[in-house]
This record gives C-alpha cells, structure tokens and sequence, in this order.
C-alpha cells in the first residue's frame, strides 16, 4: 500500500481515512486514480477532489454506513463504488454488532481490491458477468440451535465469508483449533479470490490448464474426499519444502489459491516498505539478507525481483516483532518449490493485466 498525502496541508494520510487530522477537510478514494484525495463540497451535494479537479465525484453508496470512502464520478449511474458493486448480500445491520464487523470486512475487502485494481486484473460483477462475475456474501451464522453454520469459501464466482471471522476472539479460536499460524480477513479474502481467478485466469485453456497442473497438480482429484482426507490426517510429513502452508496440501486448488494470497502478500507489503523507503542492511550478516525496495512491486519484472527483496524484509520485520512479543508478520518459509509456484502467479497476473490494459485502451 501507498502513502498518500493530503493535497491542501500535506499531512500524510492512511488509505482508510475519511478526514484529514491537520486540516479538517474531507477525504476520499477515487480508485480511477488510484489516489486518497482532499475534498471541497460544491453547491450540489457533489465534491471536488483536489487530486483530480477535472470532474466532479461523490461517494459510494455505502459511506453512510462508514464501511467504505471510495468516490466515483458524480454523472455514474452506478451508486456503488468499484469495490462494493461486487457485493450481493451484507449482513442484517439491525442486529446489534453486525455493523462493525461489516465494516472490519469491508476495510479487508478494499485493500484486496486496492491490489487487484492495481494489478489490471479483469474485475466483472455480476451486472457483467450474471453465472461466473465476482460477487461477496457476508453472512451471519442463522440464530437457530444446530442450524448449518456458514462456511467461508467461493463457488463459481460467489465468495461466501462467515461475519463471525471478523470477531477477533472468534477467529482466533478458531485460528487455534485449526492450527494455523496465521488467520486474518484480508487473508481469508485474498484466498478466496485465488479461485475466481484461478477460474477466471485460467479456464479451459489448455495451455496454461498443463502448467497449472504440472505446477500444483492435477485438479480433477474429487476435491471433497481431498478435503476430508486433509481434515482427517492432516499434512503429509515434508510439506514445507513443497507448500507455502499445510493448508495447501489439501487439493490442487488449495494450492494454488494459498500461493494466490502470498503473491498479494508479498506484492502490498514490499509496495508499504517502498512507500517508507524501508531498507534493510543487517550488518552482522555481512552484506547478506540486504535488500531495498526500489521498483514498483505490482510491475516487478519477475519473481526472482519480489523474492529477493521480500526475503530479508520479512526476515527483519518478524526480528522487530518478536522483540515485542508478538508472533511473526510473515510465519511462512518459503521453499524453492514454493516460489516456482509464486513465479507461475506472477506471469498469469501480468499477462492478463496486460492483456486487459491493451483492450481497455482501445
Ligand atoms: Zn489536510
Ligand atoms: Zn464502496
């Protein structure tokens, strides 16, 4: 993620700011630019972003509910911002709580969607695309006693998240029962959008279908017996030196959408380290574990660019944390394997960004 910088004072501001805490003014998104900017009201309930005085831009219909600050132009017919047109159902805001763990979601769901705009990917809703578009249910577990529980997970487009995972307590337990090092919204949502674009990237195309399977598999294999064998036995032995997490050893497609959420990782926090001009230069290591951040980490030109710069920060960054007690940012190693399947996410995202780059330019 960027830093950006308030265009009437120069305060530096944090992407979910709705004020600016030096000057007062109004701040919002405009995801078109990619840019947080200062606001002045006009005389029609529209504002004038300073970042881009060319036209003028309101909110998204969700700003009232304090779930989202991201503007579009103000002749949209669309009353939804870019992020929040994918939404299909929210939770029942009359219950009590719902609405802050809502909105606990939807700060996730727009730093996931601050990537992938940033990244060209192809983002249809389903006003584009009605059977496979990109849509989001944010549910509540139903009062009833031994009722179904609501189960994170995506289906053909539809990325169901249980609102319960953004109950902190919660999601730790659950973070605990199943082992896991590590358990956020932004991950749970990063993960679930590896299978729309695993869908979405890849299809039928036989091509990139047989570098996909020699990369994570071969993805026929009954996917429920897959997951109940995983629940049963866990992780076979060695894992780590195949899967970036035990999780991943599950099914092809676990796979390939666990590599997914580390690419996104990996790709907005060196962005935050470059946007802080974070280098590291550990001196007891003598010139090794090195690394500035001093390219854009959306268009890095390989793997090999990202690797190389994010070893030694996360290195770092997990050094300071645990001076402070705190577990590891990054509670991951990343084996060879593992980043030969990073490298295969790499060339799928900039080829079909490319791609949609060209044609929204024609
Ligand atoms: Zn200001
Ligand atoms: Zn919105």
């Amino acid at each position: 993620m960027k830093l950006f910088v308030c265009q009437a004072c120069g305060q530096v501001l944090y992407f979910e700011n709705v004020r600016c805490e030096h000057c007062g003014r109004g701040l919002g998104y405009l995801p078109d630019r990619g840019t947080v900017s200062a606001l002045e009201p006009l005389a029609d309930g529209t504002f004038k972003a300073l970042a881009a005085p060319d036209k003028p831009y309101k909110f998204c219909t969700n700003y009232p509910y304090g779930v989202c600050n991201w503007m579009l132009p103000a002749n949209d017919g669309v009353g939804y911002c870019v992020a929040c047109r994918h939404n299909h159902l929210i939770p029942d805001l009359t219950a009590p709580g719902n609405n802050l763990l809502w909105a606990r979601i939807e700060a996730a769901k727009h730093r996931l969607f601050y990537s992938l705009l940033k990244l060209g990917l192809p983002l249809e809703n389903r006003q584009d695309d009605p059977e496979h578009g990109l849509a989001f249910d944010f549910l509540a577990d139903p009062p009833r006693a031994h009722a179904q529980a609501v189960m994170t997970g995506h289906d053909h487009g539809l990325i169901t998240l249980a609102l319960k995972e953004a109950d902190d307590a919660m999601r730790e337990k659950l973070r605990g029962e199943m082992g896991e090092p590590y358990r956020t919204l932004l991950g749970h949502l990063r993960h679930e959008s590896g299978h729309y674009f695993c869908d979405r990237l890849i299809g039928g195309e036989q091509k990139k279908l047989a570098q996909f399977r020699d990369c994570f598999g071969d993805e026929r294999a009954d996917y429920a017996a897959a997951l109940a064998k995983h629940y049963s036995e866990g992780a076979p032995a060695g894992w780590q030196n195949e899967f970036v997490s035990a999780y991943a050893t599950a099914h092809p497609w676990e796979d390939f959408a666990e590599t997914w959420a580390h690419y996104l990782h990996i790709v907005d926090t060196l962005e935050t380290a470059r946007a802080f001009g974070i280098k590291v230069s550990p001196r007891a290591a003598r010139g090794e574990l090195s690394a500035v951040v001093d390219f854009d980490s959306h268009n890095a030109e390989s793997m090999t660019q990202l690797i190389d710069a994010w070893l030694p920060i996360a290195f770092a960054v997990n050094s300071l944390n645990r001076s402070m007690g705190q577990p590891d940012l990054y509670p991951f190693v990343l084996a060879p394997r593992t980043i030969e399947k990073l490298a295969f996410v790499h060339a799928l995202t900039h080829r079909k960004a490319k791609a949609a780059r060209k044609k929204a330019a024609a």
